[in-house]
Order: structure tokens, then sequence, then C-alpha cells
């Protein structure tokens, strides 16, 4: 540890050391804030920790980190006095500081701020006699004290029933003084707080409240470093793959105070809707208030802007008359600041290309800025802000698509309530429209409860009074929030829109009753169980279930997708074994079937008797005689995909799964089969016992099955090529691609081409006419990889099945790696699920190799992939890399998979 590195960094209107691109080693609010004040924006003056202490902390300890850094706080603390013009400790005039952490990647809420650092019982005196206004400087005291002793003291509430100690202790005096709002509390009630307050921390942590300005700024900046390791935290990384390592900085800066009076107060805004992506600005702000006031959704915040104000209006039930005397805008309160304010907004914006989080303070009639950073948003703000700005100009092509994650688009392509189904819904309550979706769901209270709920396969509501940062994991598996309390900027809004999760908050007719588990509104009461719909973009929540039905691709999401085909290279097919599947896949762009499973098309209705009994049958010509029934069923099934797919490519695999598959194995239905095949029930039993095996993913499996039966490989050719001369006649362009799956020598693939191009040729000696198709095969055992040169010069088109080929290659079976896999995950074993995304380094070096020898043997051979890997963003850049022609992924998928195209090609260039 050499003395001469810097580890603390200023910024005020005299001096700025950092600047926004040093966010590694300042976090992102401190390089922000850094940033602001560059831009000549208001900004209280401050210091900022890197965040390479905070490394030094967890390594070596806080007396560590205190010689380190002693020296440069106090020079820089200094800095601060002199452009405030105050003193930290002094008694008469203090400095008042914050205390706020900041890592790279914002994370909000995670850790905990402290305002108004260095009061104590001279300074409040002095404080108040200098703002002339007693009530502030206690009110301040009081806030400063409730902040430290949860944040630094550890004084919280020990179990999930009960409340926050501190507001207790508020409440209780509330009741006492029978007034509801923390404003209407007295500088004398407030003197009682503290007192109260004190109290309370030296009877639950058996120490005094520290009185040195000094001590309580170390204290701080030590929690800060601390809670980096806090659960909260810790979750939070988890969930966003945020290192450990990366550690946060700490900001300490001059307190601005916006809980002033009537002239003073504070707020957040958005430079454009971060649950719709309208380009409006938007925000909230309480008069007379501190820092999370407005978050913390206690009071009912007022809008920014008129036409917000007028919005909210009308989604709260307000009348305007009431609006403009009890809630006004910011734009008809302070017209001055608000004209401010938007310059600030508009400058931001402007300079970070970007839709923007602010937070600001008005103190007596001056606006301060105290964060700015890239806004968290829905899926759905992400497409309609990064095309928005394309055409605003603000970006281009290339950026915007870039700003879309490609999963993201999940949100926009799952469903929405049924326009009819709405009519009939009965809306039993009306809250603001936090974060978008359609969701339903049975109500849970807790978000452990909400967990354990989806655990067990339910569909859970978390509905809570507000939410707060411990009930991160329940919001995340539940389908829906709903609070009572908060408006558009609460904990719950923020993080649900961040997350992509249909939200509804500030329902404020709804009580929520912890103890007893029920919800209450408008005098019906719905328990723990009950089932709820919440439509998140309009604040509307149902009664029961309501019904839902598709979403579409169209305004920007259209755009957007459109973009995808200009820059990406890879074509997207998708896997679809029906024709409503198809029809599906091809609204969302698909170009082709990459993979259609036959045998699903063996279990609907009747059919899978038939196959039954073609299994079960002791010889070829029982085996034929009910081929010969699924014959008509199979042509029809590809008749459909055929004429959806007119002019795109099909890929239709030959039969692939272990046939006892297909069996009953329940006495029951074996009576049934014996019954309806006329033989007696041990025959059947016994051909079922032939079955078994003990591993059937490696057992009789894949071509293996048209090997020994190739009757199966007959009549699935015919029923292709029938159905492709029936549609062809219809005038439809037929592309078919038929595909031999698992193969692992070229005598096998030989073997079924051969069955397969004798059949078609009979066919269209029948028929008196032909049809181009093509012979191919899947690359899915790892045989196949390594001589993938003499396959190739047999096989017209390669299809790497990447499910199958990963479990060979790794050893495991997807079946069975639940046991271990999500310990090893954990372990680091490896960095992620090689089901989920493609092992790179080891699965991916069969595909390489096997993508070289085949266009070795066949140059210009069709080379795609058809595992569930061709959905996966990560696996889709490592394929385009690789060169492959195609990804084939579900149909749902297809949008994600033609983005995570395009941004691949765009890596590539950069
Ligand atoms: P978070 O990362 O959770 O948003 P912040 O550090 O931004 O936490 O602070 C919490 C609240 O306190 C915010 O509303 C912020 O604007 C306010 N705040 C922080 N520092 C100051 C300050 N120096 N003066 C006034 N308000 C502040
Ligand atoms: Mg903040
Ligand atoms: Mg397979």
């Amino acid at each position: 540890m050499s003395n001469k590195t810097k580890n603390v960094y200023v910024f005020g209107a005299s001096r700025t050391d950092g600047d926004a691109t040093m966010k590694n080693l300042l976090g992102g609010k401190g390089a922000n804030l850094a940033e602001m004040c560059r831009l000549g924006i208001v900004v209280p003056p401050g210091l900022t920790i890197s965040t390479e202490v905070c490394t030094v902390y967890t390594e070596h300890g806080q007396d560590a980190v205190a010689k380190l850094i002693e020296a440069e706080v106090r020079e820089s603390v200094a800095f601060i006095e002199k452009e405030m013009g105050k003193k930290f400790g002094d008694s008469s005039d203090p400095l008042l500081l914050s205390v706020r952490s900041g890592s790279r990647a914002s994370m909000p809420g995670m850790m905990d701020t402290i305002l108004n650092l260095g009061l104590n019982d001279e300074a409040v005196a002095g404080l108040a006699i200098k703002a002339n206004n007693e009530r502030f400087a206690w009110d301040s005291y009081r806030r400063f004290i409730q902040m430290y002793g949860d944040v630094v003291m550890g004084l919280k509430p020990v179990s999930k029933e009960e409340h926050d100690p501190f507001e207790v202790v508020i409440d209780m005096l509330k009741e006492k003084k029978g007034v509801e709002l923390d404003t209407d509390l007295t500088t004398d009630d407030l003197k009682e707080l503290v007192q109260r307050f004190k109290g309370l921390i030296r009877a639950r942590i058996g120490r005094e409240f520290p009185t040195d300005p000094w001590e309580q700024l170390w204290g701080s900046v030590m929690a800060v470093f601390q809670s980096w390791n806090n659960d909260r935290a810790k979750v939070y990384r988890e969930l966003n793959d945020i290192p450990d390592a990366w550690g946060t900085a700490v900001n300490v800066q001059a307190m601005v105070f916006g809980n002033l009076g009537d002239k003073s107060g504070t707020g957040v805004a958005f430079t454009r809707d971060a649950g719709t992506g309208e380009d409006l600005f938007n925000g909230e702000f309480l008069i007379n208030a501190q820092g999370e006031d407005v978050v913390a959704g206690t009071r009912t915040p007022q809008q920014i802007t008129l036409e917000g104000s007028r919005r909210w209006a009308q989604l709260a039930m307000v009348s305007e008359e009431d609006r403009r005397n009890r809630f006004p805008s910011l734009e008809e309160l302070m017209p001055d600041i608000y004209r401010q304010l938007l310059e600030a907004e508009t400058k931001l914006e402007n300079h970070y290309k970007d839709m923007q989080d602010v937070e600001f303070t008005i103190q007596e009639g001056r606006l301060w800025m105290l964060q700015t950073r890239s806004g968290k948003r829905t899926g759905a703000a992400m497409v309609r802000i990064a095309m928005e700005m394309l055409r605003q100009g603000m970006i281009d092509e290339k950026e915007a698509l870039r700003r879309v994650g490609p999963d993201r688009l999940n949100e926009l392509l799952h469903p929405v309530f049924d326009p009819a189904a709405i009519k009939k819904a009965r809306s039993i309550a009306h809250g603001l429209p936090a974060s978008p979706g359609a969701a339903t769901g049975q109500i849970v209270f807790f978000a452990d409860e909400a967990e354990e709920w989806v655990r067990k396969g339910k569909a859970v509501i978390l509905v809570r009074q507000e939410t707060s940062p411990e009930d991160l994991r329940g919001m995340s598996v539940a389908t829906g929030i709903l609070t009572a309390r908060g408006g558009m900027t609460s904990h719950a809004a923020v993080v649900a829109r961040g997350m992509g999760k249909c939200c509804i908050s500030g329902a404020g007719a709804v009580r929520v009753d912890y103890h007893a588990r029920t919800m209450s509104v408008g005098g019906e009461t719905y328990k723990e169980g009950d089932w709820i719909s919440l439509d998140g973009s309009t604040g509307d929540v149902f009664e029961g279930q309501v019904p839902t039905k598709e979403a579409e691709l169209t305004g920007d999401f259209g755009a957007l997708m459109e973009l995808t085909d200009k820059y990406k290279r890879l074509g997207i097919r998708a896997n679809a074994d029906t024709p409503d599947d198809a029809k599906v896949a091809r609204t969302f762009g698909a170009k082709g079937i990459g993979l259609c499973r036959t045998e699903h098309m063996f279990f609907e209705g009747d059919r899978i008797k038939a196959v039954r009994e073609m299994i079960l049958s002791e010889d070829e010509t029982g085996r034929r005689k009910a081929l010969a029934k699924l014959l008509p069923m199979q042509r029809g099934d590809f008749e459909g995909l055929f004429r959806e797919m007119s002019g795109l490519a099909v890929t239709i695999r030959l039969l692939d799964p272990p046939l006892h598959e297909f069996v009953p194995h329940d006495e029951a239905n074996q009576k049934i089969m014996a019954h309806e095949m006329n033989v007696p029930l041990g025959v059947i039993k016994m051909r079922v016992d032939d079955l078994h095996e003990f591993n059937p993913m490696m057992g009789h499996r894949g071509c293996r099955l048209g090997i020994t039966y190739p009757e199966i490989t007959e009549m699935q050719t015919r029923a292709i090529i029938e159905a492709a001369l029936n549609m062809k006649a219809k005038g439809i362009d037929v592309k078919a691609e038929i595909m031999v799956p698992l193969v692992g020598t070229v005598r096998e693939f030989n073997a079924q081409a051969r069955v397969i191009r004798k059949t078609a040729d009979a066919v269209f000696a029948e028929r008196g006419e032909k049809i181009d198709y093509m012979v191919g095969t899947m690359i899915e055992t790892p045989r196949a990889a390594l001589i993938a040169d003499s396959i190739g010069q047999q096989a017209e088109f390669f299809s790497f099945g990447t499910n199958d080929l990963t479990q060979m290659a790794m050893g495991f079976s997807r079946d069975d790696a639940g046991k271990f896999l999500p310990s090893y995950l954990k372990d680091g074993m490896y960095e992620r699920d090689p089901f989920e995304s493609i092992d790179q380094k080891g699965v991916g070096l069969l595909v390489q190799m096997a993508v070289e020898k085949g266009r070795t043997a066949r140059p210009g051979i069709k080379l795609g992939v058809c595992g569930e890997h061709g959905g996966d963003p990560a696996s889709i850049g490592f394929f385009h890399r690789t060169g492959l022609d195609y990804v084939s992924c579900s149909p749902f998928r297809v949008p994600i998979a033609r983005l995570a195209a395009a941004q691949a090609a765009l890596d590539e260039g950069s």
C-alpha cells in the first residue's frame, strides 16, 4: 500500500477531480456527481473514496483503511468546508454531511445513506438559530439518529412481522398527539422523539449515540464498506451478475435541505417514462421533505409536470380542483425551479444520450441536483426509447440495437389481457400503473412466502403495504406486485420496472393486514391464496383470473426487428411441431423451421394407440399394419407445416425418442391396451418390460430405431414426400429437409439415407411427379463431430443438436444434472448451466471442429443449430463467430435470437 496513490477525489464548483469515465474507481454515483459538476450543474460539493479502498477494507479491516485515507479525507473535508463556507463540527453554524454508497453498477436501495451527519445536542441548537427554524433543526436531528441508529449501530426489526422500531416510536407519538403526518409533529414532539430514539438505542444496543462528528463520519464510512457484504446487497449482486470484487465507493457530500419549510422539497425525475418509454419528462416530489421520503411512500407525492399531474389525478380519481389545491405540480407551484430542472434534465439527457433518472432537492428556492444515472426501465420502454432516440438523431442504428437487452424482449412477448375478458372482469381497486404487463396469481403477503409458494409451482401476486429491499427475492419470483402505498418512484415501482415485472403501486383503497393475512378493499376481504389479476399498464386490479392473449410485433418493436435484419448474418429459424407453432414463429420473423420433432405428433388424440400398437407388435407385419394407420395423420401434419412455411425450409427429424416413452407403464392402461389389441395382459407386460433400458438416453433411440425398424423411416418419409407433393399441387413452395438423428457412423447415415431416397423415388414413381428435398443429419454425438468430414461427404446439411451433444460430451444427462448442477454453479465449477448457455470452451470446440470438417468435405454445406442453445444470446454470439448459417429456437424466442444475432454481428465489427 503506497501512500502516493490517490484514494479520495473531490467534486465541487471550484474543483473536480473525477469524471463520468471513472465509474470503476468512483462508482456510478461518484463519477456522475463529478460529471455534473463539470457540466456546470449545481451540485453540493463532496468527496468520493474510491472502490479500491473497499477492497482494502474487506482484506485488511477498518484500521488499515483509516490509516490509508485519514489525511486525504481531512483535506477533502476542508475543501467542502471552503466551498460551503461552514465548518464540520462547528456548533454555531455546522456543516452537515451525507454519506452515500455507490458501486459501479447502480444498485437501487441496496446500501443505506446517512443524512444530516455532524449533528449533536450543541450543533442542533446552532443549526436552529442559524436557520431561524427550530423545527427543521430537530427534524434533521431525529432523522440522523434514526438513520445512523439503523445503518451504523444496527437497530433493526428482529422479525418480519415487526415494524421498524424507530417508526413504531414515531407512530406511538403521533397517536398520542392525535396527528397523522410526520409534518404535523411540533418542535417539542421532535425533541421528545430525539430523547426516545436515544433511549431506544441505549436500551437495545447498549451504547450511547456518538456525539463527536468525526466519530460519526468514520463510523458511517466503515458501515458503507461493511454494507457491501450485507445480505440484500449480496442477493442483488447475485440476481444481476455483479462480481463481489467490484466493491463500493463512498461519497461524502455537503447536505442541502429539502425540509426547511414550504419553499423547500425533494424529488426524483425521469427524462422519459421508464414504464412505457414515452418521451415525457416526469417525476415526483414532496414539499418540506428529505431524502428517501418520496421513495418510501409514506406521503402521497406530487407530480413534477402539469401534464403528469393531470394524468396522475385521473388515475388516482382526484378531481381537477382537488389536484390544483392539494397536489399541484412543481410546474404550477414553483415555475422558476421547474424551468431550471427542465434545463438540467435536458442537458443531462443530451449529454449522456440516454434516459436519465435524477434526484434533486430544493432548498429555500434554490435547486440542487444530487444524482443522475441511466434509468432502469421495462423492456417495452427500452425498445421505445432506443427507437425514438434513433429517430430523434441522438443515437445511430447500431447504438439503438445495442441499447436493448435481448432477454428483455421477453416482456414484450408476454401475453396481455384479452380486451374482451377485461370488459367482463370485475375491477376491485385502482392504483398507479407502475410497471406494465398482465399478471394473474394468488395473493401472498410476505416475500419469503412468495418464494415458497412459487417453489411449489404456484403463481403469486405479492401484496404489500410497501416493499423494501428485503423483499427483493420474493419480488423476483412473483408474477406481479401490488402495493397499497408509494408512488411511481417507490421502491416497488423502480425495482419492478428494472425486473420487467408487472406492478401496481399506491392502490390507496387497499388495506393490508399482515397479521390476519388479508387485504380488504371496498368492503370486501381477500385472503392469502385468493386469485387476483393486475393490469400494470392501467393500474387496474381485478378479482379472479382474467384470461390473456398473445402479444404482437408492432410499432417500435417491429421496427427494431426490421433493423436486426439489416445487421445480422445468422438466419433465425424456429423449432415448431405444429402448424400453430409455425404460424407464431413466422409472425415473429422466423425464416423457416429448424426442427420439427415428429414424435410430438404421436401423442395427439387417438394416434398414441396406433403408435403403441406398432411398438408392441411382435413382427414387421404387425408394425406395418399399425404404421399404415399413422401415415395419413402424419401426412396431414406435414401438409399443415408446409402450408404455413411456404417458401421457407422445413427440417423434419425422423423419430428420435426411446420407444418405452410411448407405452403405458401402469396396469390400468396396460389392460386397456391388451383389450384393444386383443392379446393377453401378460404379453403387453412382457413387451413393456423388454423395452426397459438402464440408460434410455444412450439406448435404443435416434437413427438406431430406423435402422432396426426401417419401416418407421419408410412411413415417415412417405408422409413427408406425399405431403410435399400435395402442397406443391396447391401452389405452395415446399422446401423439405429430412434429418436423421443421433448418427455416430457414416454407415448409419448411409443406411437411413438409402431408405429415404428409395421411398421418395417410389412415391415419385407412383405420382408421376417429383420435388426437390434434402437429406441431412444431426450432429449430436461427439463421434459424429469427430468424423464430420466423412459424414459431410454424404449428408447435405448438418444441424447441431446441442442438447444431446452437451450431455454426451459432459457425461451427465439433463434430467439428472439437477442433483448437483445448482451447487456446481454456486461454487463456480461452471460459469453457466451448460444446458442453458453452450459451454464454449469445451462442447463448443466440437461444434467448431465439425463446422470446419463439414465445410472441407462439402463446401457450401448448410449448417445450423436446433438445440435449446439456439435461443440463448450468449450462445448465439458463439454460433455467429463459429460461422454457422442459422440458429433455430422456440417460436417465442425468435425475436430475442434476431436481436442477439444482430448484436453479435455488431460486436464483430467493433
Ligand atoms: P440511493 O443510492 O439509495 O438512491 P442516495 O445516496 O442517492 O441513496 O441517497 C438517498 C436519498 O438522500 C436521496 O433522495 C438523495 O437525494 C438524498 N441525499 C443524499 N445526499 C444528500 C445531500 N447531501 N443533501 C440532500 N439530500 C441528499
Ligand atoms: Mg439515489
Ligand atoms: Mg437429440
